[in-house]
This record gives C-alpha cells, structure tokens and sequence, in this order.
C-alpha cells in the first residue's frame, strides 16, 4: 500500500459516530423492558455501522478489480461514506455497485461511474505538486457524494445544482464532514459558474445534447472536462475534452447513462 495522503478531516470519524449512536440505541430498547414482557432481541447491526469501513473496503477492492487504478481515488471512495448521503431504506445497498434514487426523480451515480470520472479528471495535466486537482467545478451536486469525494482530491470544488430540495439536502449531507473547500452552489450550472473560474477541472453528473460553451470558457489552460453528451441515437458516451494552448482536444469513451442536464432552476 501506498502511503495514505493527509485529507483535511477524517471522514471515518464523523461517519462512526452518527451511526453507532443509532445502531447502539435502538428507540425501542427501554421502553420494551419496563413493560414486562419478554425481552426482545437485539436488532443485530446492520453493517453500517461499527463495520462501515469494511463494507467501504470491499467496494474499493472490487474497483480495483475492474481496472481502477488510481490510488487517491480509491483511497478517497474508501473514505467517504456513502451510506450517508441516501435514504436509511437503502443503506444496505450503498457499497453495491449501482445507482440508487436520491429524491425529486434523481440518482446518486454508480461508485464504479463516480471512481472513473475522477479518474479520468485527474489524467488531465494540471495536478499540483501535492497530487491534488486544482478548483474543480461539478455540475449536479445531487445528495452530494461526488461532490465530497472530489473535495478530497481538489484544493477547491464548486458544485452547483439547480433542483433547490437536491441542494439543501447535500448541505444537510455535507455539514458533518465539515469540508473547508467545499463550496455548493444553487443555481443553473449550464452556463458554468464564472465565480470559480478558471477550472483545472469540470465534471458534470447529467447530460445534455451538448457541452455547453461557457464550461469550455470557464477551463484552464491545461484543464480537463469530463462529462456525459448525448450522442448518435440518443445513447449517453462519456466525453473528455482537454484544453490546450492551441485549442481543445475531445475524446469519446464508452457509452453511459446519466440524467438529463436541464435548463433552469426549480
Ligand atoms: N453527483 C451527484 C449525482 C446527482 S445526479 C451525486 O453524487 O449525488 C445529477 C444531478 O444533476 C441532479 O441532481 C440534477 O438535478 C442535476 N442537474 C441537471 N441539470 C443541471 C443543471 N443545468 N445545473 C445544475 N444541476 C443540474
């Protein structure tokens, strides 16, 4: 194993806490005792939480297995705990390899999608000394995992969302990590967000017919986009574009599916 790099909080720490406090109290346990009937059982855990990590290790292990290889990233997809930012009904399919709904018609992207677009973010040329990415910008903050995930790996990320109930619920998400460098903005990220300009990085989490202008105006020199275009016949391919002296250089890689990028704010 390579050395783990220093994040700026311990993730682990904030995750361990909010769930054993559930897991160790169930809000049945007193109450049940003092009515004389037979002691109940215990609820056995749930493994997320004493042994959150474990499941997180595993997860890691299985994108290592399917090709990943960048070790910041899956240090940082170890770190951050997932089962935190959906619904408590889902937790137990958090460290699977699948989409899961986040509320208001949205989907939390597959570990596997999340891993490789960072991934690919930080095949770009523009990684500080310290490894890291420089300000990165998300468009689709949504419960704002990737969000977290690319806080660990960025000096700074903007993330905007234009679904208001999305953003304040990545807020609530977000509040116990206390992610310093983490700015989530409310608003249309279509025409990017000119207040983090230039981006080492954007990434975007839905995808539209095109990628839109004002994202390529708003990169660095050196920078690179990573996002979901819809192309010949209506199928998603993630598309990487690099920005240069001399121009822009785009890739097509493998098809996938996201939600739409839309228009506006609700
Ligand atoms: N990265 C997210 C994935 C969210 S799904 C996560 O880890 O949960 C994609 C999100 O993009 C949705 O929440 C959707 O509302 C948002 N989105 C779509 N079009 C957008 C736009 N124009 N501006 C900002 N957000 C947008």
């Amino acid at each position: 194993m390579k050395q783990r790099p220093s994040f700026p909080v311990k993730l682990e720490t904030v995750a361990q806490t909010k769930n054993n406090s559930v897991s160790t109290s169930p809000s049945w346990s007193q109450g049940q005792k003092s009515a004389g009937n037979k002691t109940p059982e215990p609820i056995p855990a749930s493994g997320f939480g004493l042994d959150s990590a474990a499941v997180r290790a595993n997860m890691v292990k299985k994108l290592l297995q399917s090709g990943l290889e960048d070790d910041l990233v899956l240090q940082a997809m170890g770190t951050v705990p997932r089962h935190t930012f959906i619904d408590s009904a889902l937790a137990n399919q958090a460290y699977e390899d699948t989409s899961l709904p986040i509320g208001f018609g949205q989907t939390i992207s597959k570990p596997n999608v999340v891993a490789r677009m960072i991934e690919l973010l930080r095949q770009g040329r523009n990684l500080k000394i310290t490894g890291k990415l420089g300000r990165v910008l998300e468009i689709g903050t949504g419960c704002g995992y990737q969000a977290a995930v690319l806080s660990l790996l960025s000096t700074e990320v903007y993330s905007i969302e234009r679904i208001k109930g999305l953003h304040e619920k990545a807020k609530e998400n977000l509040r116990p990590m206390r992610l310093p460098n983490l700015h989530l903005i409310f608003g249309d990220g279509m025409p990017g967000f000119a207040g983090g300009a230039p981006y080492a990085g954007i990434i975007a989490a839905a995808g539209g017919d095109n990628i839109p202008k004002e994202w390529i105006d708003q990169l660095d020199t050196g920078g690179r986009l990573v996002a979901p275009v819809v192309t010949a016949g209506g199928q998603q391919s993630l598309v990487v574009i690099d920005k240069n002296k001399d121009g822009i250089e785009k890739s097509i890689l493998e098809n996938v599916l996201f939600v739409p990028l839309k228009p506006g704010i609700i």
